[in-house]
């Protein structure tokens, strides 16, 4: 699996902007599956040139939940890559551009090895990557708190690695069993996160790269 930050509150490179939201490319069992659309998108687009993303080789997307920093982009990213499949959280009204719409209530395995939690708290859904052993949680402001993924999660396989905004999530204690922590985006007690996994935390930003098998 290969996560590319492409929207975040910080950025890694000066070819890129920052702003508040969240995007994230996944590659992972042959598809190329763009994992929110940030606010704006035109700097969505341009920060996917700056990382040598052509929107055309996106062949689907995800909406965490219908929060403008999450899903702003997506009428732009369809005008560039043309109409393709977009899951949606349960709720969220019909986004304003021409897709192939559906809406994930409940955990959905949306193509071989890539689940959806289905939609949390009537909000908010995460993407679940499996690995060779265990999964990868992406998460886009975990409202319904990360440790609800993590457990929707542990239905299909062990949480080693968790990708996103965590929001105002304070119990740091219960990620103790991840090996790869990259909060980002809204995470509010990033700091705290960083002094207790040191080993396991990795900064966010645009442009960061994570891969993990
Ligand atoms: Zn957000
Ligand atoms: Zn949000």
């Amino acid at each position: 699996m290969r996560v590319t930050i492409c929207y975040d509150n910080t950025t890694r490179r000066d070819d890129c902007g920052a702003d508040w939201g969240f995007g994230c490319l996944v590659e992972a069992h042959g598809r190329r599956l763009l994992f929110d659309t940030g606010t704006k998108g035109g700097l969505l687009l341009s920060n996917l040139a700056a990382l040598e993303v052509d929107p055309a080789s996106i062949d689907t997307v995800m909406i965490s939940h219908q929060h403008y920093d999450h899903l702003g982009g997506l009428p732009e990213l369809v005008e560039a890559a043309g109409a393709l499949p977009v899951h949606l959280p349960q709720g969220c009204p019909v986004p304003p551009c021409e897709s192939g719409f559906t809406w994930n209530a409940g955990p959905v395995e949306l193509y071989p090895g890539l689940h959806s939690t289905g939609t949390l708290l009537g909000l908010e859904q995460a993407l679940v990557v499996e690995l060779e052993h265990g999964c990868a949680v992406i998460v886009g402001c975990s409202h319904p708190g990360p440790d609800a993924f993590l457990r929707s999660a542990r239905r299909i396989a062990e949480p080693r690695v968790l990708i996103g905004g965590l929001h105002g999530f304070r119990k740091v204690g219960r990620l103790e069993h991840l090996e790869l922590i990259c909060p980002t985006h809204c995470t509010v007690f990033k700091g705290r996160i960083a002094r207790f996994y040191p080993g396991a935390y990795v900064e966010g930003g645009v442009g960061t790269v994570i891969e993990f098998d």
